[in-house]
């Protein structure tokens, strides 16, 4: 029998009485959540580096990045005063660096102008760079004891079938919505707690394939149980289509060393290092696109294969890179700009994924082509 459900005239209305939520959600939490590495801290920049890491990233993944980072950057002022180029370097693999950067930026931001110690508030949260509603959210209330809600994946889902909220659940409409339930929701205090136990049902219950109803401490509360459409909630809207892109890659070596350039700071894979690259359009040639590559070097005569050496595709959230990769002998003596190195040195670089794929395909066996998936890195 569902629980506090208002009866109409109509029948079942989709208004859950969840005056019971809180003390519910929280009594499930501490009896079984996941020992995390960041849930033993509530140090602002331990619950700051943790969140960062954890958009868009699977906690499993997150995991080993957290504990070497926090091993090299114990404090907020040993990040600020680390060069960038080592804090990518310890980011490498994670995926959109652009969170990596702003890590940094905000580190500086929080030494040079508060004093070493973080905001406490979701407004001073919000000033810092990379710092959106949701992180703001978490560490305000994790960190602070702070009355915040927050919305992230696994909690729209929860309170989407809570709610049995049958529009997509990332349009703004529905999105306000969202914060505001989640609001509504919060309890007097334990916030922090609160906040977690809502993500950690999403993640580890309310998951998106198959919920598992009879664990949860709020199936007598879910509206979408009620009405048994659980797996047609969240609604989401048709995906945008993947952007194709097309990318020739000059793998410029003199003997064993390869020339490596660093990307420009901002855009994908903003600051990273990689083989000299270009992005090809319809209607140019690989071999023009080749020459270009060697002139930015101030290299000559570079001699490669009609044909790439090797074909890498790697899919990212918004799209689907295909690199050509073609090995080119050089003399470095002529070359200028980037860095010579061995494929050995090489990976103490800040690399992406992607990037480090691309060497994979194409040592020691030339001419082969490789798919690979799964990524934003
Ligand atoms: Fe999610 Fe099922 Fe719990 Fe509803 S009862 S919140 S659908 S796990």
């Amino acid at each position: 029998m569902s629980r506090g459900f208002q009866i109409s005239d109509c029948g079942l209305k989709a208004t859950p009485d969840t005056s019971g939520v809180g003390r519910d959600l929280l009594k499930w939490y501490r009896r079984h959540r996941r020992d995390l590495p960041w849930r033993r801290s509530r140090d602002p920049y331990a619950v700051w580096l943790s969140e960062m890491m954890l958009q868009q990233t699977q906690v499993a993944t997150v995991i080993p990045y957290y504990q070497r980072f926090l091993g090299a950057f114990p404090t907020v002022h040993s990040l600020a005063a680390a060069p960038l180029e080592r804090v990518l370097a310890l980011w490498a693999g994670l995926g959109y660096y652009a969170r990596a950067r702003n890590l940094h930026a905000a580190a500086i931001q929080v030494v040079t102008r508060h004093g070493g110690k973080f905001p406490d508030t979701v407004a001073g949260l919000l000033s810092l760079p990379g710092i959106g509603r949701y992180t703001a959210g978490a560490i305000a209330s994790i960190a602070f004891d702070r009355r915040a809600p927050i919305v992230d994946g696994n909690v729209a889902r929860v309170l989407a079938r809570l709610f049995l909220i049958r529009t997509p659940i990332k349009t703004p409409a529905t999105q306000k919505r969202l914060w505001s339930l989640a609001e509504s929701l919060l309890p007097a205090r334990a916030c922090g707690d609160f906040n977690q136990a809502l993500m950690e049902l999403g993640a580890t219950v309310c998951t998106p394939g198959s919920p598992r109803c009879e664990s949860c401490p709020l199936q007598r509360t879910c509206a979408a149980r009620a009405a048994n459409i659980v797996g047609q909630i969240p609604r989401r809207a048709r995906p945008p289509a993947l952007r194709r892109m097309h990318v020739v890659v000059a793998a410029l070596h003199d003997a064993d060393r390869y020339l490596f350039e660093r990307r420009p700071d901002n855009g994908l894979w903003g600051g990273l290092w990689q083989w000299p690259t270009i992005e090809r359009g319809d209607e140019e040639s690989d071999a023009t696109l080749l020459k270009s590559l060697a002139r930015r070097h101030a290299l000559r005569r570079v001699k490669h294969a009609a044909a790439p050496d090797a074909i890498v595709i790697r899919t990212l959230s918004h799209r689907r890179v295909r690199f050509s990769i073609y090995r080119c002998r050089v003399s470095r003596k002529r070359g200028v700009g980037g860095r010579w190195l061995t494929l050995q040195d090489a990976v103490k670089l800040p690399l992406s994924a992607a990037m480090k794929a691309v060497m994979a395909a194409t040592e020691p066996a030339p001419r082969r082509a490789r798919q690979t998936s799964g990524g934003r890195r």
